[in-house]
């Protein structure tokens, strides 16, 4: 630019800039940035808003934490439980027919949790057990943990839940040493033992990719990484996510007769991957899970797969009835409704989650507008036959 008319345009900027007489003063301008914590931008598209306050068809909800088993080398489970009628509230206002609670735990707590949660209300609420962590490092693992996973069922344990605790937190002296890895032989017998009682093994292996990459200014992740950071698992001596998948992906083709459903879409940033393993592994299933952040912002790659694998996708919601950190995981009826947005509409760019400031990554999602037919099967009809409700 030339000289002079650079000066020409600094004097046109500051007499826009200067305050006029008589005039009120202009908004406050931020001029040394805004602090991302602060940003809270408002979408300004016109679009048409849907609010589905009951699902098209009654829910199966395969993935809730009704209550939480005691954590590694810890005695007591961490919070109380919540209270079955306000659930049920819940449920019938927003047509959730059924939740699985697969946090049940095991031994006398699953019982305990068995007749609060299930034995009054055995049309709404079943449970899965999981396993003695805190016995691996005793010598007859194997055969015990084979055995209590027969004992759970036969009290009316429906399925497993395997935590991420396994790859990502289970040491081979509990709390310390190496790291046990996900196909590790000692659990041969148990995913033995559910493949011949059929009771299906709901597996969370890894996390968001993000998780595994530095907290730095490139991470999507970064804001949630910096209010969790111990959700990391990036450095240390962490297993990459694709060892922790491999890991799974062996354990899968070994027992080809048990169920697995990998849950949070087994790897939501990339589904040519899992399509990838759901062709290879016919035993191989998946929930939704706190991941329509991740299927709603590539909602044309998500709606091929829900067409593709209609009959192996769950819903469930990862829901929790305390946990103020996570809004996008509290139960209560925001969440079935945007869950019902995500799945029923075809909506453009919403909230992932009640909160102002997205919790896991700063974009907004698309609806899928799915058919009756794939709707019908992702909400029960997948749910019903894999927990061996339909004869
Ligand atoms: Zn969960």
């Amino acid at each position: 630019m030339h000289r002079r008319h650079w000066f020409q345009s600094i004097a046109a900027l500051a007499a826009a800039r200067a305050p006029l007489a008589g005039m009120s003063p202009a908004p406050e301008q931020p001029t040394e940035g805004l602090p991302l914590e602060k940003y809270e931008p408002r979408s300004m598209l016109h679009v048409p808003e849907s609010t589905i306050s009951r699902s098209r068809f009654p829910v199966i909800d395969i993935h809730t934490h009704l209550s939480f088993s005691t954590g590694l080398g810890e005695e007591k489970p961490p919070h109380e439980n919540a209270k079955p009628e306000e659930v049920l509230a819940v449920m019938d206002r927003r047509n959730i027919r059924m939740m699985v609670n697969l946090t049940a735990g095991y031994g006398e707590a699953f019982l305990q949790v068995r007749d609060y949660w299930h034995t009054p209300h055995p049309d709404r609420f079943l449970v899965f057990t999981e396993p003695w962590y805190n016995k691996a490092a005793e010598p007859g693992y194997a055969r015990f943990q084979a055995e209590e996973i027969e004992r759970a069922h036969r009290a009316g344990a429906r399925g497993i839940k395997v935590l991420k605790t396994l790859g990502l937190y289970l040491r081979e002296n509990i709390t310390a040493g190496p790291l046990v890895k996900v196909d590790d032989r000692r659990f041969d017998p148990m995913w033995e033992t559910a493949a011949a009682l059929k009771m299906p093994v709901a597996i969370h292996t890894s996390d968001p990719l993000a998780f595994f990459l530095p907290i730095d200014r490139f991470n999507e992740r970064w804001e949630e990484l910096h209010a969790h950071p111990d959700w990391s698992f990036h450095g240390r001596d962490f297993p990459s996510d694709a060892e922790l998948q491999e890991a799974r992906l062996r354990v899968i083709a070994r027992h080809r007769k048990t169920q697995f459903l990998c849950l949070h879409v087994a790897e939501a940033e990339n589904l040519p991957l899992v399509s990838e393993w759901m062709d290879r592994h016919p035993n191989m299933l998946v929930d939704i899970a706190a991941r329509i952040g991740e299927l709603g912002r590539q909602p044309r790659t998500a709606r091929k797969f829900f067409e593709r694998y209609q009959d192996r996708i769950l819903f469930g919601t990862d829901a929790v009835p305390h946990g103020e950190e996570t809004p996008q995981q509290i139960l209560n009826d925001r969440l079935y409704e945007i869950y019902f947005r995500f799945l029923e509409t075809e909506d453009e760019y919403f909230d992932y989650a009640p909160a102002l400031v997205p919790p896991q990554g700063r974009w907004r999602i698309y609806g899928l507008g799915l058919p009756e037919e794939i709707l019908r099967k992702v909400y029960y009809e997948n749910a019903e036959r894999l927990l061996g409700m339909k004869s």
